[in-house]
């Protein structure tokens, strides 16, 4: 008889959990970093700063009107995102970590000037995320009447909230922006006035918001089995990214390869990876290695892929032992190259995982 009503009570707590999840609004945390956003211009100097958040909600009474249960954070302090750094990227990690069982997705408002930066960087930084983080922000102050944030924002609302079974729809760290949701670490920005400021040519959009959002479900990520969120938040900023041009001389190319501590190079080369055949920049590139310094090989191209080999003029970077960054954007490899090396990991499992798909950065 005891035995019996305890089975009920627990099966009643069951019943009341399983109801009160079905009636449980969805909950959305907003964490404003700053940004041209949540921008106001400066009376006397006409240049433009952020401002505090409570203006940002005021202008966008629409949230309201959504059944959801919506909070806010705020980065302290709110910068503009040319000021984003690694101990940035590690406050914003932190706070989602802090509150992730308390929320179904996060929306980050950010610059949009390094945007594709930390949404590459954060990417790597999340164990098993099973729920959505969108970035955005606008080109137009939100106070302003033509203003690109109300919708960017409102829909990326939408986008964390969205849930089928009790399951994100979009369990990563995306870029939401003109009416287009991307992986986050395959965009880049690619306009500094269009309001389609972003593009990801290598990787297909996650979902188009028109009349309806539709999801690209074949193209989301979707984890499997699960243990809990864990965020590593170290980075090592003795990195360069470098860019060959024709004409680079052999005095600039050797100054920056000989820098001291560094650990990391992203060798933005030509088409499908190619360089000058010189022997001076194939010996200075050849001497770095030897130091130990990983150099990871990026087209300048938008799209497309780094095949060493292909040409005279990559054959070299390949036996000099140059690693291929295949199709990564410069946002998501000088990231990972960053990540990487902050995990205390040797040089050879480094250049392994350079190679691999961490977070769907780079196709195989
Ligand atoms: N400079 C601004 C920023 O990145 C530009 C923007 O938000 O669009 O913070």
């Amino acid at each position: 008889m005891h035995a019996n009503y305890s089975e009920f009570n627990k099966l009643q707590l069951h019943l009341n959990c399983m109801a009160s999840s079905k009636n449980k609004k969805s909950s959305v945390l907003i964490i404003y970093t700053g940004g041209t956003i949540g921008m106001v211009q400066q009376p006397k100097s006409g240049t433009l700063t952020p401002v505090r958040f409570e203006q940002i909600l005021h202008e966008v009474p629409e949230l309201n009107k959504f059944n959801l249960n919506i909070k806010t954070e705020v980065l302290n302090p709110v910068i503009d995102s040319s000021n984003m750094n690694t101990s940035n990227w590690e406050k914003i990690a932190k706070k989602i970590k802090k509150h992730y069982n308390d929320f179904d997705g996060f929306v980050i408002l950010h610059g949009t000037d390094t945007m594709a930066y930390t949404a590459s960087a954060l990417s790597y930084m999340f164990d098993n995320l099973d729920k959505p983080i969108i970035l955005t922000g606008s080109q137009l102050p939100i106070g302003m009447l033509r203003t690109d944030g109300k919708e960017n924002l409102i829909t990326s609302v939408e986008i964390a909230a969205a849930q089928k079974n009790g399951k994100s729809l979009v369990p990563e760290v995306c870029v939401y922006f003109d009416f287009k949701l991307f992986r986050g670490n395959r965009t880049v920005k690619s306009d500094s006035e269009l309001f389609s400021a972003f593009h990801s040519v290598n990787y297909p959009e996650l979902a188009i918001a028109g009349v309806d959002i539709k999801y690209s479900n074949e193209y989301i990520y979707h984890p499997g089995n699960k243990g809990i969120l864990k965020v590593n938040t170290n980075f090592n900023d003795n990195v360069v990214i470098l860019k060959i041009f024709p004409g680079i001389s052999q005095n600039v190319f050797n100054s920056i390869l000989n820098i001291p501590g560094l650990k990391g190079v992203v060798l933005e080369t030509f088409g499908s990876g190619n360089v000058p055949t010189s022997r001076w920049l194939i010996n200075c590139i050849k001497r770095a290695i030897k130091k130990d310094i990983i150099i990871l090989n990026i087209t300048q191209c938008e799209g497309g892929r780094v095949v060493m080999g292909q040409y005279e003029t990559s054959i070299e970077l390949l036996n000099v032992g140059v690693v291929s960054g295949k199709d990564m954007t410069v946002e998501a490899a000088i990231t990972k190259l960053m990540f990487l090396l902050g995990q205390g990991l040797h040089t050879e499992d480094v250049k392994i995982y350079l190679n691999k798909s961490l977070r769907g950065e780079i196709s195989e």
